[in-house]
């Protein structure tokens, strides 16, 4: 006889929202598929593919495309299947029985979860009402608490908020923990701590080809951290854990800078759009708050939030509800403009 044990046993597989809507702003997925011509080469490499063999175990392809984008050294960076693989791998790898996390709340909510299956304690850093995180406090909670890795992700999903690079730095070389700087959402932003990672004996930096790369069905995540930690990464990870169709597809789409770096501008432009026009739409309604965002959503202070989802579902228009905040990504021009128009028409129709 065989029960699940206290830990698994109420768990329920993640369920995105289901359905078809015509326009999806809930994941923060880039709004657009990849250009033909980008396809195109992607299609020529899946030709050469040699299916009957495993693929490379350090993905060095897709490892330097990456590391060629970013301008960093690929001997730094690790290839992981999502940044999802990479914080599960880190949390149970890089912490022993009786080790301490940190996480800070609001924040990507994997981070928690995983440290309950690595059965590791972790507490959690409340931020002040602004979203925003006090670094100083932050430090003298990880020196005070006795932790011994702090994760959290800049800029912060879901705040759209985030800490500079100087107050980022101040951390790491202020706590006696190893510090995990998810930056999911960096490319939206300038404040990433990327190429000076080599000078810390403490910092993993997570990247991802899912948002602003809008390669989310690959599940391309990637560590970058000084050469000690890169190689304990790389010889825990297990061995085959990108596929050979990613591993093709991201080398060719990190090679195409000048594209990918025109859709970014495009998309802050539209997240921008987007942020002007909440905030106008908020003037007349005293309880509906849009926090200004670093990254590619807005995220909204509503009690209304509840209603105003479920209005947006019944013109086809998906965001995220979080309690009384909707996350709302920025999609197209288009996009951005349907759900804007949406939102004044469900204050119309209830004022
Ligand atoms: N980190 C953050 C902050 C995220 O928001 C997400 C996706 N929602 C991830 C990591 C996961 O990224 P990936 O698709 O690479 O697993």
């Amino acid at each position: 006889m065989y029960t699940l044990n206290d830990k698994i046993k109420n768990l329920v597989p993640y369920e995105p929202i289901s359905g078809t809507y015509e326009v999806r702003l809930d994941a923060n997925e880039c709004p657009d598929n990849l250009p033909e011509f980008v396809r195109e080469e992607i299609k020529a490499e899946i030709d050469r593919l040699a299916f009957n063999r495993y693929p490379d175990p350090m993905a060095t392809a897709v490892v330097e495309a990456f590391a060629s984008y970013y301008g960093i050294d690929p001997a730094l960076v690790t290839a992981g299947n999502g940044s999802d693989e990479l914080i599960f791998l880190i949390e149970a790898a890089f912490l022993e029985k009786g080790d301490k996390m940190l996480v800070v709340s609001p924040d990507f909510s994997m981070y928690n979860f995983y440290s309950s299956i690595c059965e590791v304690e972790c507490e959690t850093f409340i931020k002040n009402d602004d979203l925003d995180i006090d670094a100083d406090a932050l430090i003298e909670k990880v020196n005070g608490d006795g932790i011994n890795l702090v994760m959290f992700s800049n800029p912060c999903n879901p705040t759209g908020r985030g800490i500079t690079a100087e107050e980022a730095r101040r951390l790491v070389t202020s706590v006696d923990a190893l510090v995990i700087l998810d930056e999911a959402y960096m490319d939206f932003w300038d404040q990433s701590l990327l190429d000076e990672v080599e000078k810390y004996s403490n910092l993993i930096i997570f990247r991802t080809a899912s948002k602003a790369v809008g390669s989310a069905a690959l599940r391309l995540g990637f560590a970058v951290a000084n050469e000690t930690i890169s190689r304990a990464i790389k010889a825990v990870k297990s061995p085959y854990n990108v596929n050979s169709f990613s591993q093709a597809a991201g080398a060719v789409i990190y090679k195409n800078k000048e594209y990918l770096q025109n859709r970014q501008k495009t998309i802050v432009k539209n997240r921008e759009t987007l942020y002007n026009g909440l905030v106008s739409l908020g003037k007349s309604q005293p309880d509906f708050t849009p926090i200004e965002s670093v990254a590619n959503f807005v995220f909204v202070r509503t009690s209304r939030a509840g209603e105003i989802f479920a209005y947006l579902k019944s013109k086809s228009i998906v965001v995220r509800l979080m309690g009384s905040y909707l996350r709302i990504t920025a999609g197209t021009e288009q996009e951005v403009e349907r759900v804007l128009y949406s939102i004044k028409e469900y204050f119309e129709v209830t004022a």
